[in-house]
């Protein structure tokens, strides 16, 4: 398997009785991504990262943790720092109490690098507080500072965002993004919220009904999600017959000022460049994109119309 691939997975796969969670993922890694994994309820996104945790083993295939096969994994296992489901707190102790638990287990003797956590995760001002008391967006800090005790270069993070209000959010966007960059820390993330994905992620992989649909990059998701070119120039009708002499037809007029181009909508500068040679005035030029939210439910729609066809 390539080098420069931190994580792979081959063909991983994992069955619950009659329930195919997994079938056959084959999702690849590189060093400081932040892999926005997407899906439904029950896609199997919680199935998958517990196979890459070491908390469920694979009933079919295999993947490779910084170049070792998954079933010899388990001396990495402080590498790869895990919050799936509830970070699994004391909720009578403290922020310090609680990491000092695990950094005992795990046999992390460094009162300083505990204390340091406490401020990157900004959780300084809680003190000596029982954290039972605290937002959930304070308790899923505290969940990721637990990850971090053994100083990972691999986190898995399942759904840390969910329940959380608009504050609590930004909190943890900004944490993963900070971890990302300056702990080079490389990250899977499985959310819903996928605006708030589309904000981090570098790479994404679309999973339904337990199977890889799409993976792509940011810059790819850009690219599929060019919607059209809003173009404002100072005269709608010249701009149209410049737009019909390019050979451009599906375009509408929008308003006096507007028009919107929804055809070779990678050639914006070439346009504007047309206007102005035909003395038309941009005043305005934008690509607009879908969201990636519109994107996932075009891909999972496609995905259900080709497998009613493969069951026919
Ligand atoms: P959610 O966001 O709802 O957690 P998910 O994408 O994480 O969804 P999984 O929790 O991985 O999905 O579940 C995938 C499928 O496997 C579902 O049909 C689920 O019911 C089933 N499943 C998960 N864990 C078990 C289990 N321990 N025993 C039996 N079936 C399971």
């Amino acid at each position: 398997m390539a080098d420069d691939y931190l994580l792979q997975t081959k063909d991983i796969t994992k069955k619950y009785k009659d329930v195919l969670a997994v079938d056959h993922v084959n999702i690849n890694l590189k060093k400081g991504e932040i892999y926005g994994l997407i899906g439904r309820n029950g896609a199997g996104k919680t199935t998958l990262l517990k196979m890459l945790a070491g908390l469920a083993n694979p009933t079919e295939g295999d993947y490779t943790i910084f170049g070792l096969s998954g079933r010899k994994t388990a001396s990495l296992r402080d590498r790869v720092g895990v919050l799936i489901e509830h970070p699994g707190l004391f909720g009578n102790m403290s922020v310090y109490d609680n990491l000092k638990v695990k950094a005992l287990a795990l046999g992390v003797n460094d009162d300083d690098y505990l204390r340091e956590l406490i401020d990157y995760v900004g959780l300084t001002s809680a003190g000596k507080r029982p954290v039972k008391k605290f937002s959930l967006g304070m308790k899923q800090r505290l969940g990721i500072a637990l990850t971090l005790v053994s100083h990972p270069d691999l986190l898995l993070l399942d759904e840390p965002i969910n329940g959380l209000d608009p504050q609590g959010i930004i909190e943890i966007r900004e944490l993963i993004e900070k971890l990302a960059k300056e702990q080079k820390i490389t990250i899977i993330i499985s959310s819903h919220i996928l605006e708030e994905l589309s904000k981090i992620a570098t790479r994404y992989g679309v999973i339904n009904e337990g199977r890889l649909i799409a993976e792509f990059s940011h810059e790819e998701l850009l690219d599929s999600c060019v919607q059209l070119i809003e173009l404002r120039p100072d005269d709608v009708s010249k701009a149209s017959t410049v737009l019909e002499g390019m050979g451009i037809k599906d375009y509408k007029a929008m308003d006096k000022r507007t028009i919107h181009i929804f055809e070779r909508t990678d050639e914006c500068g070439k346009i504007v460049l047309e206007m102005a040679k035909h003395n038309v005035e941009i005043q305005g030029v934008e690509i607009k994109h879908r969201s990636l939210e519109e994107y996932y439910i075009e891909l999972t729609d496609r995905d259900q119309i080709d497998r009613r066809g493969e069951k026919k």
